[in-house]
């Protein structure tokens, strides 16, 4: 019979989700940022960079957009669309302002209108969900760009004069800043998209949500200095671009490599790794007791966060060890250049903890009517927690061996030995299962 747990509640979730949350998913494109704003302030780039840039946002857009159609990202994809759109429209009034020293007629329109749609556009579509329909979600994409687009032309065709002059209007006189070099319209929009997108990263922490907020900024600082510093337009749209792009192919690593439950790497990034290993490694089997019994008691559910629980356990291991998701329940654990000795501390570490942590189980299924007996409830609730052990079997990799695959072998045969010897411990190959047994006694 199903025991009465549940899922955990909404607080419990947004924990885990904000667990999710990781700095490397913005470290490459704050460093693209970074250099950007650096290699905008040149006065002078060299001849390289300057031919660099100047067809970096069409290759960006080539390259990138087919990498995205590739991979069916097609938010990505929208968002190339949009900030070459706006580069380009730009890009045409700084050539004519180098050239002839004085700004086009429509300089001021073009740039004003660019300031309004590109933080609109680019809000909308990077917030907007991706249907699974590639084409559905193209056309749908596309119909909107139109739109506005077509709109927005046809105004400023109709009644330049009348639509400048709006734009360039100071609508709220006390929000007003002195700083503000953009039209005043231009802020809200920017400052709704950075929320969008912020509440869209932490919902769902993903490379991808990363990118896009800090290609919004790189696009807040750039628009200012469109005539003011003359790569800043060329030089901070390419990085944008290349943001979006590094994410997608960020992900599309992640996807291969990485293990969706755990978020500990995956088999595939197991066998990457053990094809690079030197002379000297120790790998590590490890499995979760009894597992089956626990889902069939407590529900699958309750089964994958456990996994998460021991996965985080794991992952914490010391010894310059690195856990990997084997498959089900079990997972590797590989410490490159470590002899036996060296490790085994770590893995008993790593046992105990698995041990001592226990996940809260509550019943959600019925809520209680009043606080009184909410509290009774929860204080019951919080009495039922489940926790789990895990085996370890530890083999040492030697010079009869002839690849790692024998070394995992032997690592399995010694996690059998330590299921035999009753479980929750760590046994090495070739230790008997007295051994075993021993220090198992020893520790408790
Ligand atoms: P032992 O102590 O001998 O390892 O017993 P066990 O029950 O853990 O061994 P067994 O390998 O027979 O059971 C593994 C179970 O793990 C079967 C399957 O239901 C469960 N399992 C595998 N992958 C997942 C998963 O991703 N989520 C959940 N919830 N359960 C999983
Ligand atoms: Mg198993
Ligand atoms: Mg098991």
């Amino acid at each position: 019979m199903a025991h009465p747990v549940a899922v955990p509640q909404a607080l419990e979730i947004a924990v885990l989700r904000l667990a999710a949350v990781r700095f490397s998913h913005f470290l490459l494109p704050l460093l693209l940022l970074l250099g950007g704003v650096l290699m905008a302030q040149l006065a002078v780039l060299n001849e390289f960079f300057l031919s660099l840039f100047n067809v970096l946002p069409t290759l960006l857009l080539l390259l990138g957009g087919t990498f995205c159609v590739v991979y069916k990202r097609q938010r990505e994809l929208s968002l190339l669309v949009v900030v070459y759109l706006a580069y380009f429209l730009l890009d045409t009034q700084t050539d004519h302002f180098r050239q002839h020293g004085k700004v086009r007629e429509d300089a001021a329109l073009v740039f004003h209108l660019c300031s309004l749609l590109l933080p609109l556009l680019y809000g909308l579509f990077a917030a907007w969900r991706e249907r699974s329909h590639l084409l559905q979600d193209l056309v749908a994409r596309a119909a909107v760009l139109l739109a506005v687009g077509g709109v927005a032309v046809a105004l400023a065709q109709r009644f330049p004069q009348a639509l400048q002059g709006w734009l360039a209007e100071v609508h709220w006189p006390l929000l007003h800043g002195q700083w503000m070099s953009l039209v005043q319209l231009a802020y809200p929009l920017f400052a709704l998209a950075v929320l969008l997108l912020l509440v869209q990263y932490l919902r769902q922490p993903r490379p991808l949500h990363a990118a896009a907020l800090c290609g919004l900024f790189g696009l807040l600082w750039m628009l200012p200095k469109t005539f003011s510093q003359p790569h800043a337009l060329q030089v901070m749209s390419s990085l944008v671009m290349l943001m979006l792009v590094a994410a997608v192919a960020h992900e599309a690593y992640q996807m291969a490599f990485r293990d969706e439950l755990t978020g500990l790497p995956g088999r595939r990034a197991l066998n990457d790794r053990l094809e690079r290993l030197g002379r000297t490694y120790v790998l590590a089997m490890a499995d979760v007791d009894h597992f089956k019994a626990f889902n069939d008691t407590h529900g699958h559910d309750v089964g994958d966060q456990v996994l998460k629980l021991v996965a985080s356990q794991l992952r914490k291991i010391g010894g310059g060890g690195k856990a990997y998701r084997y498959g089900g329940e079990e997972f590797t654990l590989v410490f490159p250049g470590k002899s036996l000795e060296d490790c085994r501390p770590h893995l008993e570490a790593v046992r105990q903890a698995v041990q001592g942590y226990s996940l809260q189980l509550r019943d959600t299924r019925s809520r209680p009517q009043d606080d009184k007996q909410g509290r009774q409830r929860r204080r019951a609730a919080s009495a039922s927690s489940v926790s789990v052990t895990i085996s370890i079997g530890v083999a040492e990799r030697e010079a009869r061996h002839r690849g790692a695959a024998e070394v995992i072998r032997e690592a399995d045969k010694a996690l059998y030995g330590a299921k035999r010897a009753g479980r929750n411990c760590v046994m090495a190959h070739g230790q008997n299962r007295r051994g075993a047994l021993k220090e198992a006694a020893v520790e408790g």
